[in-house]
């Protein structure tokens, strides 16, 4: 969970900084270190690292560990001595480039030729694309590896996806551009022993165990297109999950409240380490082809409902994407917000007249468009029904779009009192998925478009 890259790590200052930082060393990494430094910051390290020695404190052994423990057998045995390394050493590669030469190179990417340490593997980028290829590349490289009977060198690639993942879902990468809180602490001054301290590091580290037993990982597809898109929306679950964390850290920090702080570091890392099970009992399928016929068959339909569109850069609506209506024009994932105030389930009237009231959708304003990637060749068709909010949206029209790669695949102009409009669009070739609903109305006020159940099936 290294916040920024040691750029100069012959210096006695960023090696002090890596040991008391983020990262609790194995104890043959600090011996590989000690010639590296001088005679007085290796007396000083065990002074520095009092609590931290502990190697099972440290999180991405532990998460990683907790997320491997799930595999089912015929995976832990693919692993073989490996199984052990994942969790002990291989998943903090990214981390150690400078240090661990040998090994680096299973943390680059021949798209970032000279890079050594590769910021985008630690902090999540505001592309989604730019996070979908670091997760496609590598999890390509551990597939292709396995292939190959190259077990330990899957395991290394395997090791640096698990890091990517754990970084995403960590506490303390959650804001954009301020992995040091220096901006959130104006809005959250401290008064008391954290006033002015940098907070990456006292946000995310600590000593605990993480433990998922029970927890089924879950098939994210039957390729590596696939799989690394599905991968990308589930690490966006981590993301938000974590900044859900943070603010209670800092406060809890201010407070000197440990425990309050250990318990959503928890709930971080426990989201993350079930990230990381779905992502290494993936690869292990892919690796050795084998896939559960059932798992196989979940997953031909894959609902966006609750994915972010391209236009949350960051996972958040940038303030570009407001001022419309209703509601200023902003999506909902599984509801629609009444005035802005009330939370309502999506409602619509279906073709024989009757109402039926839906789990997956989005609610949204007019003319804000959504714009989802889609991976290639996996997917046949999207299918969803488009109209307005029942009750609501009686007084609306508005004209429904779907666009892809800016062809129109469809559209369709829907008063509040029709049925919704139900499409089925061809998408085997498309990259780039848009939903449109445009006014066409006099009340634009009513205009509570929904987009019921978009789903993708093979
Ligand atoms: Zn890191």
């Amino acid at each position: 969970m290294n916040p920024q890259a040691p750029l100069h790590p012959e210096t006695r200052d960023d090696l002090r900084q890596e040991t008391t930082h983020t990262r609790v060393y194995s104890l043959s990494m600090t011996t590989r270190l000690l010639p590296r430094i001088t005679l007085i910051t290796a007396l000083l390290i065990p002074a520095l690292m009092p609590h931290e020695a502990q190697a099972w404190g440290q999180p991405h052994l532990a998460i990683t560990k907790a997320a491997l423990d799930t595999l089912p057998s015929w995976q832990k045995d693919l692993l073989g001595p490996e199984f052990k390394d994942l969790s002990a050493k291989h998943c903090l590669i990214p981390d150690n480039v400078y240090t661990d030469k040998e090994n680096a190179k299973y943390a680059a990417m021949e798209s970032s030729p000279g890079e050594v340490y590769l910021q985008k593997l630690h902090l999540p980028q505001a592309e989604q694309t730019v996070n979908r290829e670091s997760l496609r590349y590598f999890m390509e490289k551990a597939v292709t590896s396995f292939k190959a009977g190259k077990v330990n060198e899957a395991a290394r690639y395997m090791g640096t996806i698990c890091h990517v993942l754990e970084d995403f879902g960590s506490p303390s990468h959650t804001i954009p551009g301020d992995n040091q809180f220096t901006l959130l602490q104006q809005f959250m001054p401290s008064t008391t022993v954290m006033e002015g301290k940098l907070l990456h590091g006292p946000i995310e580290n600590g000593d605990f165990t993480v433990s998922i037993e029970g927890y089924q990982p879950r098939l994210l597809g039957t390729s590596i297109e696939e799989a690394s898109w599905r991968l990308l929306h589930r690490v966006h679950e981590g993301i938000i999950n974590a900044r859900s964390t943070t603010l209670p850290i800092i406060q809890a920090l201010y407070a000197g409240d440990d425990q309050a702080k250990l318990t959503q570091q928890l709930k971080a890392a426990t989201k993350d380490a079930q990230i990381v099970a779905d992502a290494m009992h993936t690869i292990l399928c892919l690796g050795a082809d084998k896939f559960d016929a059932e798992a196989r068959k979940a997953c031909d339909r894959a609902s966006i409902s609750t994915f972010w569109p391209i236009e949350a850069v960051h996972l958040y609506y940038p303030q570009s994407h407001f001022f419309s209506s209703p509601y200023w024009g902003h999506a909902c994932s599984d509801a629609v917000m009444e005035g802005g105030a009330k939370k309502l389930p999506i409602k619509l009237r279906v073709a024989d007249a009757e109402e039926k009231t839906f789990t997956e959708g989005i609610g949204t304003g007019m003319g804000k468009a959504l714009t989802f990637h889609l991976p290639k060749s996996v997917y046949k068709r999207f299918i969803v029904l488009a109209g307005l909010q029942s009750g609501i949206g009686a007084k609306g029209r508005v004209e429904f779009t779907l666009l892809g790669d800016g062809k129109p695949l469809g559209s369709a102009i829907v008063n509040g009192g029709d049925p919704a409009h139900a499409f089925e669009c061809d998408v085997s070739t498309v990259s780039l998925l848009q939903l449109n609903a445009v006014n066409r109305g006099l009340d634009p006020k009513s205009n509570y478009a929904v987009w019921a159940e978009p789903v993708l099936r093979k």
